[in-house]
């Protein structure tokens, strides 16, 4: 009989010990989701409702739905689940009825109810009293004896408890941490500007295509010019640009003071990439009169692309986002979704709107569009703050040398030639006028530079 009630209560220890390790230190496994086929490496800890919940290091819990789950993950996840649930239903007789692990109210099967604390503490008075029963006569090893049950007492009691804060803990910060976008609303945004925008879109990316040429004026405004033009760029095919349609908080939002000062941080809904608004020697670029009265300009491949919020672009998309950050976040103008008067902005310049769905806004002031990068991004390995990159993203084709700054020119004209295919920017420095007329068919591209002096110089590339 006295073995028999040890080996009760041995197993009952083990199998809460079990329990707690399970909650605390399970071991990292990958779990691969449909919708983006990614997977996250993440320790199991929980289900509820249509979730399961995972520990990813260094400490956040993240929820995915079981549905997103591949068919092998799926699995994997019922079957702890039912393991769970197996062994509540066998080892703690209050909780017979519970047919599912997850109960109403937040609590975690590992929290251990008062009935189990009730049977748990009279399974240790039953040891407690045949082990004084049956060694009465031989006082010492009584005396040992009773010491060793009162310390198992004491133990499941403050391990009972120990248990309880873990899955208070849990519930605190339960909280969703991964996003995923219908490609039919980015469609709904980016479609506004077809025909010159076209869009597709996989399980993991909505690609966006577009020959980088916005349908507004360029390039007006412009008093600090490196002597780059627009010119058509090929972002189509594996080229388009590529938003996530899963986004994931990052642990860390990486803040766009000290990173991306090359390459786009975001595609406005005209397909026209966003930059940071720092340019890659980490000046405002709006600040030292970089930009055109559109917020742009064009970089080193004559490539044209905004360094603020296109802010413009909303007489065309209304209350709907102006742009999609490069992880998957959209930023809206200055005004809510439901067209109330912005709320205030965190360090990323964004919150979670009222459906619970983070975004950022564009304003008219520094960071202009993004403050920090709120959701995680892929760096492109070959760069390194702050003129890091992510990935991925779509490249330019220089046609020409780059240009050099041109002290003192302050861009006055921009016009689009009849036939569609060249511009002739004017410039003034010091109330002299030159200009540059330019023109590509075919992949040949011919520059006449006409400077203030009156010189023609004509470029075929
Ligand atoms: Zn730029
Ligand atoms: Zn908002």
């Amino acid at each position: 009989m006295r073995q028999l009630v040890l080996v009760t209560a041995g197993v009952l220890l083990s199998i809460l010990l079990k329990a707690h390790t399970y909650v605390n230190s399970g071991t990292d496994e990958l779990w691969h989701l449909k919708s983006d086929k990614q997977s996250v490496k993440a320790i199991f800890l929980y289900a509820k409702n249509d979730s399961i919940f995972l520990l990813k290091q260094p400490g956040t819990i993240i929820a995915l739905a079981i549905t997103d789950l591949t068919e092998k993950d799926n699995k994997r996840a019922s079957e702890k689940i039912h393991w769970i649930n197996s062994i509540n239903k066998n080892w703690f007789p209050a909780n017979r009825n519970n047919t599912a692990v997850f109960k109403e109210g937040g609590d975690r099967f590992f929290a251990i109810n008062k009935n189990q604390s009730i049977f748990i503490f009279s399974a240790a008075l039953t040891l407690f009293f045949f082990i004084s029963r049956y060694t009465r006569k031989k006082k010492l090893i009584f005396f040992i004896k009773g010491c060793t049950a009162s310390v198992a007492m004491v133990f499941i009691v403050v391990f009972n408890d120990a248990c309880k804060k873990t899955a208070a803990n849990i519930s605190a910060s339960d909280t969703r941490t991964v996003f995923t976008t219908a490609p039919k609303s980015m469609d709904s945004v980016f479609g506004l500007f077809r025909p010159a925008v076209s869009t597709s879109w996989d399980n993991t990316y909505f690609r966006i295509s577009s020959n980088g040429l916005p349908s507004h004026n360029m390039m007006v405004g412009i008093i600090s010019w490196q002597q780059q033009v627009p010119l058509p760029q090929a972002y189509s095919g594996s080229n388009a640009w590529s938003i996530p349609l899963s986004s994931e908080f990052a642990a860390t939002p990486l803040s766009t003071k000290s990173n991306f000062m090359k390459g786009a941080i975001a595609v406005a809904a005209n397909g026209i990439p966003v930059f940071n608004a720092l340019n890659n020697r980490g000046e405002d670029s709006y600040l030292i009169g970089e930009l055109d009265q559109w917020g742009g300009h064009c970089g080193k491949a004559d490539d044209y692309h905004y360094h603020v919020a296109p802010l413009h672009l909303a007489a065309v998309t209304g209350l709907l986002p102006i742009a999609y950050a490069l992880d998957g976040f959209p930023i809206y103008g200055s005004k809510e979704p439901d067209g109330s008067s912005m709320q205030s902005l965190d360090t990323c310049h964004g919150h979670t709107g009222t459906n619970g769905l983070y975004h950022y806004h564009g304003t008219s002031s520094y960071p202009y569009t993004i403050g920090a990068m709120k959701g995680k991004v892929t760096i492109d390995p070959a760069t390194t703050a702050p003129e890091n990159q992510i990935l991925p993203q779509a490249a330019t084709q220089p046609v020409r040398p780059a240009g050099t700054p041109l002290t003192g020119a302050v861009i006055t004209g921009f016009t689009a030639n009849t036939t569609g295919n060249g511009y002739v920017l004017e410039y003034m420095i010091n109330s002299k006028k030159g200009s540059v007329s330019y023109s590509w068919t075919g992949g040949k591209y011919i520059f006449i530079y006409t400077d203030v002096n009156g010189n023609t110089t004509t470029q075929t590339y």
